[in-house]
């Protein structure tokens, strides 16, 4: 598998067999057809290479596939070391894997030695993968954070980075005073908000539970002042839903933090990772913000056994994209990510209704989730789809 990055400046074209889905029900095939960029961008794809293109190089890749890249909307960076590890969670406490794993690897990035080498080893592991374009989280070391950017860049990546905040619930060498989580915060984006390269900072509080209150308005003050989108986790489970319950009684759903926070605002745009178990009212928020629902299929069945409705999300305009979720999920493959989307949205049928008669509309088809993985998450920057405009992503398998 190789990459031709989006870094193209001059026209060219690539010939092979485009595959790619501008709607979300069905695949477009051209075979021996032309993909034309012209400065990063999709030109388009032509059976015949139009007449004002007849001067530029064309790469003809022969009979091989050419997809755009996909989009890994939800992947810790930070917990690529140990993907895989740790999916038979303890007591089914999804708690106890941040204490035994997640957090003490975190802090280990306190240390710029080892952030450099672990997050290189990440971004070379990702250029095995048809994954272009991310949306990842770091750890709360601002520096590490950094480091990220600077190495996704260096290997071609675009997408977004985020200094995980971090004021509570927590563990040594992560936990942060509201004051130092948002300074940091702040002095993060006046280094990054030019972007390095094509990875630009988005803002991550990590979840409810380790964020306090008056952490999350600030993070919303700088959402407004810098236009940076958000990215955190929402309704993955039952557990921790209780517990936001329990922190916030006054909370008529969980995503209401965010949104009484101005981190869903209008304005900003949010990714919220899983959404399994969103309450109706939840729902009608996802809508109305525009939210875009990174959906982790891997880690969701990993972390409970349950799939998120992702169906009737599509169903009700909610935006959908893929994600990995390492560590919770084992593999960077957007591939197997695909598949599994496919498993999950099954499952949770057959769980709703019966084993019998499958309704196959109301299941992700092979379709579906390529665009989920391409176009679904790529709307944060136009990209997933070799229609015209689209960011030039293109890899060949
Ligand atoms: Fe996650």
């Amino acid at each position: 598998m190789s990459q031709v990055e989006h870094r193209a400046e001059r026209s060219f074209a690539i010939k092979g067999t485009l595959v790619f889905t501008a709607q979300r029900d069905q695949f477009t095939i051209m075979e021996n057809a032309y993909l034309v960029c012209e400065g990063k961008k999709v030109a388009g794809a032509y059976d015949t290479l139009p007449d004002q293109y007849r001067q530029i190089d064309v790469l003809d890749m022969g009979g091989k596939f050419v997809i755009p890249g996909t989009c890994d909307i939800h992947v810790h960076a930070s917990q690529a070391s140990f993907q895989g590890i740790g999916q038979n969670i303890e007591n089914g406490q999804w708690n106890t894997w941040f204490d035994r794993y997640a957090f003490p690897d975190e802090s280990r990035f306190n240390d710029i030695a080892y952030a450099e080498q672990a997050y290189t080893r990440f971004a070379e592991s990702l250029l095995a993968t048809p994954t272009t374009r991310l949306c990842a989280y770091a750890t709360t070391s601002r520096e590490a954070t950094e480091i990220l950017m600077k190495v996704l860049a260096k290997y071609g990546f675009a997408g977004y980075v985020g200094k995980v905040n971090m004021d509570r619930n927590s563990s040594p060498g992560l936990l942060e005073t509201t004051r130092e989580t948002i300074a940091q915060t702040r002095l993060w984006l006046e280094e990054t908000k030019n972007g390095i390269g094509a990875i630009y900072p988005i803002l991550t509080p990590r979840y409810f539970p380790s964020c306090t209150e008056s952490c999350l308005q600030q993070l919303g003050q700088l959402a407004e002042e810098y236009h940076v989108p958000v990215q955190s986790h929402l309704s993955e489970g039952l557990d921790e839903i209780d517990w936001v319950r329990e922190l916030a009684p006054d909370l008529d759903y969980y995503a209401q933090a965010y949104d009484r926070a101005g981190l869903l605002g209008s304005q900003t745009q949010a990714v919220m990772a899983h959404c399994v178990f969103s309450s109706p009212e939840e729902v009608e928020t996802l809508k109305k913000r525009n939210v875009l629902v990174a959906h982790c299929p891997q880690s969701n069945m990993n972390s409970c056994g349950c799939a998120a409705p992702i169906m009737d999300y599509l169903d009700a305009g909610i935006k959908v994209g893929l994600g990995t979720d390492v560590g919770g999920g084992n593999t960077l493959n957007m591939f197997r990510t695909m598949f599994e989307a496919i498993l999950a949205s099954k499952v949770f049928w057959a769980s709703k209704n019966s084993a019998r008669n499958m309704d196959q509309r109301k299941v992700l088809s092979l379709p579906n989730a390529f665009y989920l993985a391409t176009k679904g998450g790529g709307v944060l920057w136009k990209s997933g789809s070799f229609e015209p405009g689209y960011c030039f992503d293109a890899v060949i398998l």
